[in-house]
Formats: structure tokens, sequence, C-alpha cells
């Protein structure tokens, strides 16, 4: 069969040489050892935990090795696309701080451009065309329903599924038989001729999960499809020789397909980069484990942790904690330093799914949160209030001194130690609440309206914004023992029979009126900050209510 003529017909066009790409996109100019990895999102609209997971454990790769991370966008399924993804994917990613060298939107060196895949079709038919004339590819004119019909009769005989041996009918067509489909305007796709076995098994090194056993691929697969663009594996081998990746890092969902991969790279000359497949993120569910689903985890999605207003720290600290075993211990060790600084390793990725637990990043939170200045909580808080909050909540940041004051009171900053109260922005801007607006009623009193009553009078009879905290205190306990309390903690201790209770129960009277809540920090400080009319006010709109 003249070959030549077939791939000029099967894919019409002027076509360079190859080595043209192979020169257009050279070897990297980089360290010996620098790695070269890449996101490659397909722009869906959805991006998730594993997306960010994958996109840490990339960055820190290739940055620490003194190599680039690019950004790809496999925008080869045009039924999935949803606009304003491309942005959705790069803002959900900088907010994570992870910083691409070059790609899709972020420009940088444009060597390797573009960074589309749609943008791409040229090169890939350029090379599908070279494997048509080396009889490495074939046109494939059977039907959908044609192929449905196989896979019932693979199906119904045990067979594996998929276009491959014996199943795979278009792959010895006469050149009488294809040329007579051409003319008849038949749609085709352009498959892979095999020459795997698929009762081969050979050891793949992967650089997460180590040694895997694979079977060699039989399969005929698609590498375009009838409107000229490739499929998945075709343009993954294609672009990331021609982008020179020199790490794969990828879901693991992609492992069984890497046979396909690998007899890909081969048949094209290519040289193999290495591959990492990393592990599904899991969850516990009751007492069993489990994939972490789109449908019933919100945690998921990445915009859960904006809206929420999870740090982005925090959130990075969390992953790298799962990504590498002793990360946790070094961070503990070294809070203070940089994150870039910590010698991560794809050999201390988990093999297994790593156990995703929110209550552990709302500790990490709580850790991390604790670690700011109150500039940078304020500057934390606004970004979030301003973008997710409500109208009140955005109000508080119009008197920036004051905001402060109760921030740094809040956060127990120029105390022994530092409070860990916060977990998020959401959670903070709704706890520090009472310092603002009207009083909302979180807790209720633990005394009777009476008592209530005659311990909120007695207290503003005696209250005086001037007094120190110590002044202030000796006042709450003369209210006590004046009420029937103990004004003393130990001696309630000694004879709890005595008393109606102790100064603190007076004190959580006095707190709840205040704040609405049983507890908050000191609440002397409070009032100061709050001052004596906001203070007073509140007492007394307690009283009787
Ligand atoms: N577009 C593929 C995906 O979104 C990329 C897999 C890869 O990184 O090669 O799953």
């Amino acid at each position: 069969m003249d070959l030549e003529k077939l791939a000029s017909r099967l894919i019409p066009g002027e076509f360079p040489p190859l080595e043209t790409y192979e020169k257009r996109y050279p070897p990297r100019d980089l360290p010996a050892n620098a790695e070269v990895t890449r996101l490659a999102p397909s722009p869906t609209g959805f991006i998730h935990l594993g997306n960010l997971f994958v996109a840490i454990a990339n960055e820190r790769i290739a940055h620490q090795s003194g190599g680039v991370l690019f950004l790809r966008i496999e925008d080869t399924d045009l039924k999935r696309k949803v606009d304003g993804a491309v942005e959705a994917v790069i803002s959900a990613l900088e907010y994570f701080d992870i910083s691409f060298d070059e790609g899709a939107e972020i420009g940088g060196d444009e060597t390797y451009a573009p960074w589309y895949q749609r943008q791409r079709a040229e090169i890939y038919r350029a090379y599908a065309r070279a494997l048509i004339k080396k009889g490495r590819a074939y046109p494939c004119f059977c039907t959908e329903e044609e192929l449905a019909a196989l896979r019932e009769e693979q199906t119904a005989n045990k067979a594996i599924t998929g276009y491959y041996g014996k199943y795979a009918k278009c792959r010895s067509l006469s050149e009488e038989e294809i040329y007579a489909a051409l003319d008849a305007g038949k749609p085709y796709v352009i498959r892979l001729r095999s020459m795997g076995d698929a009762s081969h098994k050979f050891t793949f090194h992967d650089e997460i999960k180590g040694d895997v056993t694979v079977t060699e691929n039989d399969q005929d697969v698609v590498i375009l499809k009838s409107d000229g663009i490739p499929t998945y594996h075709f343009a993954h081998a294609v672009d990331d020789h021609l982008m020179r990746t020199t790490l794969v890092i990828r879901g693991e969902e992609w492992l069984a397909s890497l046979p396909i991969h690998l007899e890909l790279f081969d048949v094209l000359g290519f040289r193999r980069p290495k591959y990492g497949h990393n592990c599904s993120l899991m969850k516990m569910d009751g007492a069993s484990k489990r994939k972490l689903s789109k449908r019933k985890d919100p945690e998921l999605s990445l915009s859960y942790y904006r809206q929420e207003g999870y740090h982005p720290h925090a959130v990075k600290v969390y992953m790298l904690t799962l990504l590498n075993s002793d990360f946790e211990e070094w961070h503990r060790k070294f809070p203070e330093k940089p994150l870039e600084e910590f010698p991560f390793h794809i050999r201390k990725m988990s093999k297994s799914g790593a156990l995703f637990d929110l209550d552990k990043l709302n500790d990490i939170s709580k850790t991390e949160l604790s670690a700011l200045t109150a500039e940078e909580m304020l500057a934390f808080l606004r970004a979030w209030a301003f973008a997710y909050g409500s109208e009140p909540q955005r109000a508080y940041f119009a008197d920036e001194a004051y905001l402060l004051k109760v921030l740094s009171l809040c956060m127990g900053i120029g105390g022994k130690k530092r409070r860990k109260d916060f977990v998020t922005a959401k959670q903070a801007l709704s706890m520090i609440g009472y310092f603002f607006g009207e009083r909302v009623q979180e807790d209720a009193y633990r005394v009777d309206n009476a008592t209530r009553d005659a311990v909120l009078q007695a207290f503003l009879q005696t209250y005086d914004a001037s007094d120190d905290a110590q002044v202030w205190f000796s006042k709450v306990k003369e209210v006590a023992a004046s009420l029937g309390f103990a004004a003393e903690m130990r001696d309630y201790k000694a004879d709890p029979a005595a008393y109606k209770g102790s100064v603190s129960d007076v004190a959580e009277v006095l707190r709840i009126a205040v704040t609405g809540r049983a507890n908050t920090p000191d609440l002397w400080s409070i009032m100061q900050i709050m001052g004596e009319e906001k203070a007073r006010a509140r007492i007394q709109s307690c009283i009787g209510a």
C-alpha cells in the first residue's frame, strides 16, 4: 500500500517535516536534575482538592529542583468545556499561591507555546500523519453502532472489550476498501496499530507507587477523532514530549492507560517521561474509607475553601501534611520557616489514598491563624468580607483602628499565650460580631431572670469605665458577695451549699449581657474596647428582658 499517499489523503494539508517541531521546541536549557512538571486541567469548570494536591507536588518538585512548572489547558473535548473555566483554574491556584513559570494565560517564556491544545491541532496531525506513513496508524470507519455491537459481542463472550486483535476490523482493510470508504465520504478516526501483546506483563517504576506490574497495551486506541482533534492519549504524548516535560504527576485513574502512553511514546520515537500516579483523596464515612465525591462532599471543590474563608496558607500546610509524611514534624519544629524550605520529595508521597479530615484542617487553621499579626488578620478578613461577607460585616472595616484592637484582644496578642479561637474568616467575623452592631443572644443565662437583673443593676451602679482590670474585678466580687455569691472561688469550693454560686457565675451574667456569649476573651478588655456607652447600653437593655 502506498502509505505516503494514504497519509496525505487521510490528513490533507501541508506539514513541515517533524524535525521542524523538534527544533521549534528544543530540549530545555536547565540544570541536570531540574524537573519540568505541568498541570494539565481540562476546562470543565470544576477544580477540586485533588487538583490542588497535585499542583502543590508539581510546584514543589519543579521549583525545588530548579526546573519549570507550566500550565497546559486540555481543551480537546469541547463537550466538557465551560466558559470562564480557565480563569477559574488560574484564580483558584493563584489563591493558593501556586506559581507557574509559563502557560495558558500566564505567559512567560513563549518557546513552548501555545498552551491550549486546540491551538496545537496542526502538530498532532503532523505526528499522526507520520505514524500512518510508518504503517503504525490506520483509518477506522466503524460507526458508533458497530462499536456498540462489538462491545456487546465481547461482553457476551466474556472477552476484554475494546478495539484490538481480531476485533479490530478496520486494521486489515485493503487499499481498495479504504479508498472506497473515503470516496463514499464515510467519517473516520485514526487509530494506533498496536504491536503489544496483552499476555505480556512487565514491571514499571512509578515515582509515587514504586514498582507496579502492568500489562502491555494491545488496544488500537483512537489517536485522532473524526474532527481531526486528538484524544487525551495522543495529545499527552506529543505535548509532553515537545514541551519537554520530565515528570508527569497525575491522578491514579490514569494508571490503567499508562501502557497505551508508553507504546505511543515508543512508536513516536520520544523519550518517556517519568510518571508518578497520585493516590485519590479519601475520607472516613462512618467506619469505612471512601473517595471524596463531587456529589456528596462540598469540601472536594476548591471554591468551598474560599467561600468558607479558609486561609490559603493553612490549606497549603494541610495539603503538605498529607503529601509528605515528615512535613508535619518539620513544620512544628520550624513554624516560622517558609514552606518552600521544606525538603519535599516525591518518594515521601503516599502510595495509597491519603485521608482527608476537615477537623484536622480546622486544627491547623487555628494554629496558622494564631500566628498572624493583627494587621495580617485584618487584611485577610477584609479580602474575604469584600468577596463573600455580608454588608454589615463589611462595615466592620470602616474603623480599622477599632477592629485592630478587637483582633489583638481576640488573638491574645501581647498576652502570655496566643488564643486559637479563629478557624476561618467567616467564623472569625461572626465571632467578633458582638463588638459591632446590635447585641445578639447566642448563649443563655444560667441564672434566673431576677438574679440576672439584680446582678446587672448592682454592677451598673458601681461601674466606672476608668477602673483598671483589678479594681473592676474587685467590684464584680463585691456585687457577687452582696447577692449571696462567693466572692472567692476557694470559699465557694469549700462550702458550695452556703452560696448561690461563685463570682464566676456573676461574671458570666455580665459577659452574656455585654457580648451575648458565654465564652469570650477577657471581659474587662472587651468593655474597654467597646467603650462605656455601648457597654452600659447593652447591660441596661438586658435588665428585665
Ligand atoms: N486533562 C487531564 C485531566 O484533567 C490531565 C491528566 C494529566 O495530568 O495528564 O485529568
